[in-house]
């Protein structure tokens, strides 16, 4: 079977609708592709800043994964909005570059702290830096992840301990050191995880990625659950495809993807990183108080334009339907239609 059919039966779309790159290879986070399916012209994207500004004054925000993609826009908002965040990975140099752009942008410190998530050390180490320097957060963002496409034949133990160790048990040490801080001091928080559509259905090709995301949403609604009596609440968004270069260099590192994901997204087009950004800082502020384990799907569709049974009857066209009717018709069981 050519590749090209492959990823119509794949994607269910016909073969013609489903191209191989012109390029061989991706390019960042440039959209190589335009052509959305028409509906996206009734969707466009708001990506000016949703809540009142000084909703974050006198907050304090710490943000895995805070200096690229999704955790950088979502530091952006929180910052322009009056938080003062802090940003944690691996790499310190592009965390710095980020804090300083942003801290130039909004007028907000923006706090910069090398973290690696999966090694417990390490987050106690940042998880003090962020005390001393900024005390203890209002707002915790799960946000730092690893992933990448493989068949699961192909997967080594190690490449399963990483993935699932950086989304799993990262978000578990971050969580529960911050959380028991919290709780000696008193104090309350709103935490946010950042899973995937797939944590809820499974999916091949990601299969650690998506037990661990599977794990992060049962970790947060069990602890919006438990630790809701030490006024700390926990939510879940649950991102369809969004174009950051982290995301798109390994889950379509060839650029093939991307046109046939469009047509499985009802809205017809990807999110934006400033979408995600509003849902997290309204999640996370006072005006979702009564809002705690709450898993938010925000995907434009996709979620159930691939779950349902009968959505491949998008590509019927008025004659064959007008052919089914004839059929259904002559059936005995239904006569008035
Ligand atoms: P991204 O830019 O690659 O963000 C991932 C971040 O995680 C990076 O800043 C990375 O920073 C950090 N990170 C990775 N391993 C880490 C570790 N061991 N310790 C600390 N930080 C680590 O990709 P993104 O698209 O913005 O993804 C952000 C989140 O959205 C992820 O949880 C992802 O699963 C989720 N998501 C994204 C999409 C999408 O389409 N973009 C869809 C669904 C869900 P360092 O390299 O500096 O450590």
């Amino acid at each position: 079977m050519s590749l090209l059919r492959r990823l119509a039966v794949l994607n269910r779309v016909s073969p013609n609708k489903c191209f191989i790159p012109a390029r061989p290879f991706g390019n960042g986070t440039n959209t190589l592709y335009q052509s959305n399916p028409p509906q996206a012209r009734f969707f466009p994207p708001s990506e000016g800043i949703m809540l009142l500004p000084g909703t974050y004054k006198n907050k304090v925000a710490f943000i895995t994964g805070g200096g690229t993609g999704l955790g950088k826009a979502m530091t952006t908002t929180l910052s322009s909005l009056g938080a003062e965040c802090v940003i944690a990975s691996r790499n310190l140099e592009v965390l710095k570059k980020t804090a300083d752009e942003i801290s130039q942008q909004t007028g907000n410190k923006v706090h910069a702290v090398q973290c690696n998530v999966r090694d417990p050390a390490s987050v106690e180490a940042a998880v003090n830096q962020l005390v001393n320097d900024v005390g203890l957060p209002d707002v915790v963002i799960n946000n730092a992840a690893e992933n990448f496409i493989s068949p699961s034949e192909k997967l080594s133990p190690n490449a399963w301990r990483t993935i699932t160790d950086i989304v799993l048990n990262g978000t578990a040490y971050v969580t529960l050191d911050i959380g028991k801080r919290l709780i000696k001091a008193e104090k309350g928080a709103a935490f946010l995880a950042i899973t995937t559509i797939y944590a809820e259905s499974g999916s091949g090709f990601v299969v650690p990625s998506a037990a661990a995301k599977a794990g992060v949403k049962t970790l947060c609604t069990s602890l919006a659950a438990e630790w809701g009596r030490y006024g700390m609440r926990f939510n879940i968004i649950q991102p369809g495809p969004i174009k950051t270069k982290g995301a798109f260099s390994r889950m379509d590192p060839i650029g093939t993807f991307e046109q046939v994901m469009l047509e499985n997204i009802a809205v017809g087009r990807l999110g934006t990183p400033g979408e995600i950004a509003n849902l997290a800082a309204y999640l996370c502020s006072d005006y979702a108080s009564w809002v705690t384990g709450a898993i938010i799907r925000m995907d434009g569709g996709k979620y159930v334009s691939l779950a349902g049974e009968f959505n491949g009857m998008k590509e019927v066209t008025q004659e064959q339907w007008a052919i089914m009717e004839a059929k259904i018709r002559n059936t005995k069981r239904i006569v008035n239609l």
